[in-house]
């Protein structure tokens, strides 16, 4: 028989449910704003937790979770070394109906701000 996945266990599932619960069903990119009638959710650990470990551990609460849209989950999958991608920084597409880009860290979006 395989060896269990943690997030086969109830103790993910509920963890999941909560966590999409507290972010509104929404992505917690500042600006992306992705909801689950736009994009796949994702629920995604801020510190990573421990590669392989079946049972829940210090990394599996809720304060350490965050939604995040199929987009910016690729954004910071980790690398099978453990890293993550970009430094684990997200960047926004798109522009407003201004035509500024809707990214809150785009050049353009901290001039306008200023
Ligand atoms: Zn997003």
């Amino acid at each position: 028989m395989a060896r269990q996945s943690y997030y086969d266990t109830p103790h993910w599932k509920a963890l999941k449910a909560a966590a999409l619960k507290r972010d509104r069903y929404q992505c917690t990119v500042p600006g992306c704003g992705a909801t689950r009638a736009t994009s796949r959710l994702t629920v995604d650990h801020i510190e990573p937790r421990p590669r392989g470990a079946t049972e829940p551990t210090d990394k599996d609460v809720l304060h350490n979770l965050r939604t995040l849209c199929k987009t910016h989950d690729n954004q910071v999958m980790q690398n099978s070394d453990g890293r993550r991608r970009g430094g684990g920084s997200f960047t926004v597409g798109g522009c407003d109906e201004d035509g500024f880009p809707i990214d809150p860290n785009h050049p353009w979006a901290k001039r306008r701000q200023g």
